[in-house]
Parts: structure tokens; sequence; C-alpha cells
């Protein structure tokens, strides 16, 4: 046989959309295994009555989940929750196969996406048997009138569509859905295609179940070509993925005709900033230079939240680089299917290029730090497989390399530099134009405090860490669902996430003007959000 046909021998993931999964038309687009170049499975989207896809998930769908109440549907998330839990081993198998990670790196997908499913249905509990939200209190509209004003959330009768980045198959999908399906608000997820296949198989276990009403989780697996034509006012779409695909998906009649609601979770370059009091032997020193290599190494440095410039004072530029190096060097790369493996692969050959390219574009004004190619692959061909080990990058002119504030690297890359004071530290970090977060180290409250506050209007979440909580913050990369995440500028502008914060992107905001009587008849339903 000729290759192409052994491709033709892998499954074709089918669609599901109006409630029925179809196979799309054609040979599709093969999906491969990033460590071994394995075929795994096909996507195609071809042929697909996209039109009466929209339709069914926005009419039937969001009908069916507009009936329910909020704790209905919260009672739902914690359905789903218990699926994917009795699944969870399936997820795994498919992530080492299609993302090429070790278990510890598939569990930030995997589990960071089931917790945050059931703080959704915890949450919602909480908001009872309402069908609206009152957003605030009941205003008079003048002294002596019962005339008054009140705002109402209401779920938007539209669809919700996902267009999601490749390195999140899961998370991406349910840290999305849990606040949609909450809100009542049905969900179409076009996952990206190179690791489609696990978002896919969690949609197919989900549906399996019987939980959700039909038409009020869809997905569609292959090309984006077509779905933002479908998007009508009262849609909203949330995209995740790189800023040029954002730029595109801005200019789209759709969202600039016809003002369909878009949240952007784009590039972003994040910071870690050792405030200038530490010593090369404090302990918020050592703090920043663990969670630096963690950030580095977790997922491959695939995450959009990953630390990608580190700051520290002059002083200590040459003791971070040791530091930050020698934890480096222990790290062992390849096969995650090897025991020994700490890091494993990028998703494809095709990532594992682009990171190449952009460590020779950071090198052009850095210099290499620590070279990822002195990490020789355990079980793996370097030939084959998407493998790139750890690098750090350092400029002692922080001022002039403006590509290390412009250039993200989604890889296992970061940049060290010094900075003079902590004004200069600040205007460094800005120049990143906005990103999702930025963590800072030291032991003085006050300075804690100031640094943080000020980072804070450019970006979406700000990691303030003392040794008080050495042993009990969640992580620099991490995304905790009760904190917002998302960031201004080059980040993308977006919010996501923020606990119930979540559920505004997939409400109406309207102010209802009646008479106080009228008012407390429906202040006597809704909680307040
Ligand atoms: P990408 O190339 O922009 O793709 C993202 C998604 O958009 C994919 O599903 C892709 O489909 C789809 N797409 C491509 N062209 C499109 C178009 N013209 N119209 C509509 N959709 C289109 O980004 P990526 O390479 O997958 O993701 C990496 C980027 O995502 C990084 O910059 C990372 O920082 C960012 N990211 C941000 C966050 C965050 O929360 N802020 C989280 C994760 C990742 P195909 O796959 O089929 O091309």
């Amino acid at each position: 046989r000729q290759p192409e046909q052994d491709h033709l021998m892998t499954e074709l993931l089918k669609n599901f959309v109006a409630g029925q999964w179809i196979a799309g038309a054609g040979a599709g687009t093969l999906l491969r295994d990033p460590v071994t170049g394995a075929d795994l499975v096909r996507v195609s989207r071809d042929g697909l009555d996209l039109a009466a896809a929209f339709n069914y998930a926005r009419n039937e769908g969001g009908a069916a989940l507009r009936a329910m109440t909020y704790a209905t549907r919260a009672a739902r998330l914690g359905d789903i929750v218990k699926v994917l839990q009795a699944n969870r081993d399936a997820y795994y198998d498919v992530a080492t196969a299609n993302s090429g990670t070790t278990k510890n790196d598939s569990a930030v997908d995997i589990d960071g996406a089931i917790f945050t499913i059931g703080q959704y249905a915890r949450w919602g509990a909480a908001l009872g048997d309402h069908h609206v939200l009152a957003d605030g209190a009941c205003i008079k509209l003048g002294k002596e009138s019962t005339f008054a004003s009140q705002h109402l959330l209401t779920p938007t009768r539209g669809v919700a569509l996902f267009i999601n980045a490749f390195n999140f198959p899961s998370w991406g999908l349910w840290e999305k859905a849990a606040p949609a399906l909450l809100s009542g608000v049905p969900v179409i997820v076009k996952p990206a295609t190179a690791t489609a296949w696990l978002t896919q198989r969690m949609v197919a276990d989900v549906v399996a179940a019987g939980i959700l009403p039909p038409g009020t989780l869809s997905v569609i697996c292959g090309s984006s070509a077509g779905l933002l034509d479908q998007l009508q006012p009262f849609d909203v779409l949330s995209f995740t993925g790189s800023a040029d695909t954002a730029a595109a998906i801005r200019a789209h009649p759709a969202i600039a005709a016809r003002s369909v609601r878009v949240n952007i979770e784009a590039d972003s370059l994040n910071s870690a900033l050792l405030l200038p009091d530490a010593a090369a032997d404090s302990e918020a020193f050592a703090l920043l230079v663990k969670e630096v290599v963690r950030e580095m190494t977790v997922k491959s440095g695939q995450k959009c939240t990953a630390i990608r410039r580190v700051l520290v004072p002059e002083h200590l530029y040459d003791a971070a680089a040791q530091a930050i190096s020698a934890r480096l060097a222990k790290t062992t790369v390849g096969n995650p299917r090897n025991e020994a493996v700490r890091m494993g692969s990028l998703v494809s050959r095709e990532q594992y290029q682009s990171v190449v390219d952009g460590i020779a574009a950071l090198s052009q004004q850095t210099s290499v730090l620590h070279d990822g190619k002195q990490h020789a692959l355990v079980d793996a061909d370097p030939a084959v497989a998407a493998c790139v080990g750890p690098t750090l990058l350092g400029t002692r002119d922080p001022d002039s390399a403006d590509v290390v504030h412009r250039t993200e690297v989604l890889g296992p890359v970061s940049t060290l530099m010094p900075y003079r004071n902590l004004d200069h530290a600040l205007t460094l970090i800005r120049r990143g134009e906005g990103s999702l977060v930025a963590s800072v180290y030291g032991a003085d409250p006050a300075t804690l405090a100031q640094a943080g506050t000020a980072l804070a209007d450019s970006h979406g979440r700000v990691h303030v860490i003392s040794p008080a909580v050495a042993a009990t913050h969640t992580g620099h990369g991490n995304v905790m669902p009760h904190s917002l995440h998302g960031g201004p500028g080059r980040a993308g502008g977006g919010e996501e996430l923020g606990g119930l914060r979540a559920l505004g992107f997939y409400h109406r905001r309207s102010a209802v003007q009646a008479d106080a009587a009228v008012l407390d008849a429906i202040a006597a339903a809704p909680f307040t959000l």
C-alpha cells in the first residue's frame, strides 16, 4: 500500500452537530503522535451543513437550557464531572499519544478541566432555582416616585462558539463550557486540529451519558472555514489562539457588522519579578528560581501563562542564571511513556519548527545561558520527535533587546534580564504591552503590595509570592477558576473565569424600569450576582 492509503486506515473522528454524529467528507487531516510520528486518527468537517448545526444548537439547545434553572444546570455540570472522572484513564492515553505529554503535564489539562467544572457546579448550585439574575440593587428614579430601575442579567438567546488553541484540548473546552452551560447557553466547540482528539472524545462521552439536552453541546473537528459566517447578533464567540488569527477574527463581518460579542485570549509575554531587596541566599530568590524552572518545563512551556521574561536586580543576574540553569540541567526530556522523562514533547513537528525559529529570533538579541540542545532525548528520535530541551536565554541590555518584549515562543524558553531599580523593572514588564500574568517575589509586604498594585493595570492576574505562601501558593501559570484569566493589550483584552464573573459574557444586561411593585415581583425570583 501507498503511505496515503495507510493514513486512511486510521479512524475518521465524527463531528457531533444537530444531535447527530456525522463523518466529514474526504480523507480529512491526519493527527500524529508528536513523539513517534505514528498515525493516530483523522478529522474532517467537510460537507457538514453548518447553518443547520448552528440553528439546531441555537433553537433546540438554547430553549432546553433556558427552561432549566441555574441549580438544575449546575447539577448537570456535576454529572459531567462524574463522566469525565470515570473515563480519565482514556483521556490520559489520548493526551500522551496526541500531545506528547507526561502524566503530570496531562493532569494540568485533564484534571484542571474537571476541577474547573466542579467549581462551577458548586457555585451554580448556590444560584438556586432561578432563570434570570439581578445585577445590583433596585434604584428609585426620582425622590417621590415609585418608578425605579433594576438591572437584570438574562442568558443570551444564541450559541457560544469556541475556537480553541492546540495546547489545552481539555481545559480549553471546559473552562469555557462550564460557565456557558451554567448560564443557559449552548456550546459549539471547534478544537485546534492538531490535538482535536481529546476534545472530541470528551464530548462523545458526555453525549453518550445523556446528561445534556440535544443541541446543547456540539463538536466540529477540522477547518474553521465558514464557522464565523454562521454567527448572528445574539451569539458569542470565544477565541483562544494566536494574535494573527485574533486580528482576522476581529475583522470578520460577524464581529465588525453584526456585533457578535467576542472574547479573545491571545499571546502573552508573562513576567516573573524578583524585588530589589532580595539576596542570592534569600527564600524569595529560591522561590523565583523554582517557579521559573517549573513554568519553563510544565507542558514543555506550551502554556499561555508560562513565564517568558525573568527580571532580577542587576547584581543577581549571574547568580540567577546559574541557579536556573543548574535546575534545568536536571530535566530529562523525551518520550513521556518512559518513567524517567520529566518533560515530553511539543504537540507537533510544526510547533517544534516554530519554537526552533523562535529561539533563533530571540537569540539575535540574547545569549544562550542554558542550551536546550545539551539534553539528549530519552527513548525518542530527534529527527522525528517534537522535543525541544529547556532553553534559558539572557540579555544584559533589556532596554534595547526589543525582540524579547514582543516575541512569544510557545515552548520551554525564557529570557533572563537585569534591572536597575523597581521603576526600571516595571517599565520593562510593561513593554510586553499587556499580559495574562506577572509574578512578584520578595519578603517585604509593603514592597510586594506596591509592585503588585503597579502591575495590576497591565495584567489580568498578579501572583505575589512571599515566604509566607511558599507552600500554599497555586503557581504562576496555574489558572484557578476563582481568579480572572485574560489580559489587556497583546494578551487579547479578554476576560474568562473569575468565579461567577464568567457568567457575564453569556448574559445580556438590561435595565428594567417599572413601578416598584413590578420590580419587587422580579426581585422575588432572581438571585443577586
Ligand atoms: P492559532 O493558529 O491562532 O489557532 C487557534 C484556533 O484558531 C485553532 O482552532 C485554529 O484552527 C483556528 N483558526 C485558524 N485560523 C483561523 C481563522 N482564520 N478563523 C478562525 N479560526 C481560525 O493558534 P494556536 O497556534 O493553536 O495557539 C497558540 C497560541 O494560543 C499562542 O499564542 C498561545 O499563547 C495562545 N493561547 C492563549 C491562551 C489564553 O488563554 N490566553 C491559552 C492557550 C493558548 P486549526 O487548528 O484548524 O488551524
